[in-house]
């Protein structure tokens, strides 16, 4: 069971490094055919106007898409996550539309522009997560479906909804691997349920 990282900019080696560290057998994406090799997609963080652009270059658009309402879970940090959102708040920015939230990019302002703070997942456990915070978004709508999993103060910073997660922040520039883990398992389950089986990997 492999989670494929989107591999054509940005934190790519991190995630694969993490995954690795939480148990996962994880390899880049570049490519459709790569896609069709893995059972789990991470999107890591970067600039999104430039992946969104090299996406529908290299035709990995429409691919992810089908596989994500076909219950391919996905992950998006960071950049990850303006690239999964259907709206960009301010901005007519294309994305590929498969989380029901509006996000804000670089909503933290310049003096948070680089920050770690420890937040509560309560889904994770009581112990609070080290999330580093990069020029982040944060998620200022969430559709019907929704769910909030962390917030950093009063902002939404972390949610799913189904087989989509994501973070405004960056688990794979910390120690703690529990979100990766969070996500492996994700997959596990995701490939066990039946009908909502790939045939793909
Ligand atoms: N600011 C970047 C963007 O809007 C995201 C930053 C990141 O992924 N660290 O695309």
């Amino acid at each position: 069971m492999r989670v494929g990282v989107l591999a054509l900019q940005g934190g790519v080696d991190e995630h694969l490094d993490a995954l690795a560290r939480a148990g996962g057998q994880a390899v880049p994406v570049r490519t459709p055919v790569e896609l069709e090799g893995v059972a789990a997609l991470v999107i890591p963080g970067g600039e999104s106007t430039t992946v969104m652009k090299l996406l529908a270059r290299i035709g990995l658009i429409e691919p992810i898409v089908a596989r994500v309402a076909a219950g391919m879970p996905l992950w998006g940090t960071c950049m990850g996550a303006i690239v999964a959102a259907r709206d960009v708040a301010g901005l007519a920015q294309p994305t590929l539309g498969v989380l029901d939230v509006t996000v804000r990019r670089n909503a933290f302002g310049r003096q948070n522009e680089s920050a770690e703070v420890p937040i509560d997942i309560p889904a994770l456990g009581i112990e609070r997560f080290p999330a580093v915070f990069i020029r982040a978004p944060w998620i200022e709508r969430t559709g019907p479906g929704v769910e909030v999993l962390a917030r950093r103060g009063e902002r939404i910073v972390m949610v799913r909804q189904g087989n989509v997660l994501a973070t405004a922040f960056h688990p794979e520039l910390s120690a703690d691997t529990r979100i990766h883990r969070f996500f492996v398992d994700a997959t596990e389950a995701s490939r066990a349920v039946p009908g909502k089986r790939s045939d793909a990997a």
